[in-house]
């Protein structure tokens, strides 16, 4: 079995040329670009919790960098640097290789350089924090949505969840669907393109990780907003489209967590530029509602059906401590 340097030395320390000082010192040196304000967030995923304790250990790798890169992609900025905390209950030299793999395959991708971290024993957890780029004025945060703007999302929603609800017996997917569904739960791609893109086009941003309800509802928290969403507008795969009368499909789609998905505010005025941006980063996005003034201070999300009439958000987003 390895020893922990062994581990570090040969699965954590990789060429970092975009940074003054990385791996092997107590500390890494970064220098941020001119003009540019540090975007910086951390996410953490527990083995058994955050993803299967059987799932492929390279799409861990993936996992755990892609979930930070999408809040990068919901701030608007550049990803630039990440660290890794890692605990492992043993020093498993293969696993640990395959995990390692799959997050450096996406970090070169995204140009992002793996510069620090800890690796200790422990129940299996893997704690990154990305460190990013963007232009002080044009972050895209939670507070900017007002009254009259749309409310678009990128991408497809619910598929992630419906992976977890036929893993967990909740709904039989065929077994083509299922490994459709099962690949957007652990390969997730964060749209950073398109985030960095929205720079002066959107209002306001968020990345959905705890399902559109819920995340969409804290757009609606920060900016003292409500937000009407029509159900028949929200974006489905070819997958979901075949389950969506199922009420799992259902929840999934209004709560499901783990899309990563872009649910953003603009202007009307800036539909044109909005679609320009997704055909230029090859991103699909829709139009799903509109943002309104919060009715007796409830900033909260009201999905309606093809009558206007209210459709029960019959899953609340996640939350680890319900
Ligand atoms: P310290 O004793 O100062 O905490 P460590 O021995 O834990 O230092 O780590 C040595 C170097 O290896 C440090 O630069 C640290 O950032 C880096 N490092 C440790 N674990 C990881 C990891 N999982 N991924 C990336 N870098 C790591
Ligand atoms: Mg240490």
């Amino acid at each position: 079995m390895p020893t922990e340097f062994e581990l570090i030395q040969q699965h954590f320390t990789h060429a970092t040329p975009r940074t003054l000082l990385g791996v092997g010192d107590d500390a890494a040196l970064i220098t941020p670009s001119p003009g540019q304000v540090l975007a910086v967030a951390t996410d953490m995923l527990v083995g058994g919790r955050h993803f299967f304790m059987d799932v492929d250990p390279e799409s861990v790798g993936h996992k755990a960098l892609a979930v930070n890169l999408s809040d990068m992609a919901a701030m608007g900025a550049m990803p630039r640097w990440a660290t890794l905390g890692i605990a492992l209950p043993k020093a498993d030299a293969r696993w640990v290789a395959a995990m390692s793999a799959g997050f450096m395959k996406l970090a070169r991708r995204h140009g992002v350089d793996l510069i620090g971290g800890d690796t200790t024993r422990g129940p299996l957890n893997l704690c990154v924090q990305i460190i990013g780029e963007v232009p002080a004025r044009q972050a895209l945060r939670r507070d900017g949505a007002k009254p009259g703007d749309d409310v678009w999302v990128s991408g497809a929603l619910g598929d992630a969840a419906l992976a977890v609800a036929a893993r967990n017996q909740r709904i039989k997917l065929k077994p083509a669907d299922r490994k459709r569904a099962q690949q957007k739960l652990d390969w997730p791609l964060p749209r950073i393109a398109l985030g960095m893109a929205l720079r002066g086009v959107a209002r306001s941003a968020i990345d959905i990780s705890d399902g559109l309800v819920a995340d969409l509802g804290h757009i609606c928290e920060r900016s003292g907003v409500a937000a009407v969403v029509a159900f028949e507008c929200l974006p489905v795969s070819a997958v979901m489209r075949r389950y969506r009368e199922a009420p799992v499909a259902q929840a999934a789609l209004l709560g499901g967590g783990d899309d990563y998905e872009l649910c953003f505010t603009a202007a009307p005025a800036k539909r044109a530029a909005v679609e320009r941006t997704a055909a230029r980063t090859r991103t699909r996005v829709t139009r799903i509602g509109r943002v309104i003034r919060a009715p007796e201070g409830a900033c909260k999300v009201v999905v309606v059906d093809g009558d206007g009439l209210p459709v029960k958000a019959t899953q609340q987003g996640f939350d680890h401590f319900r």
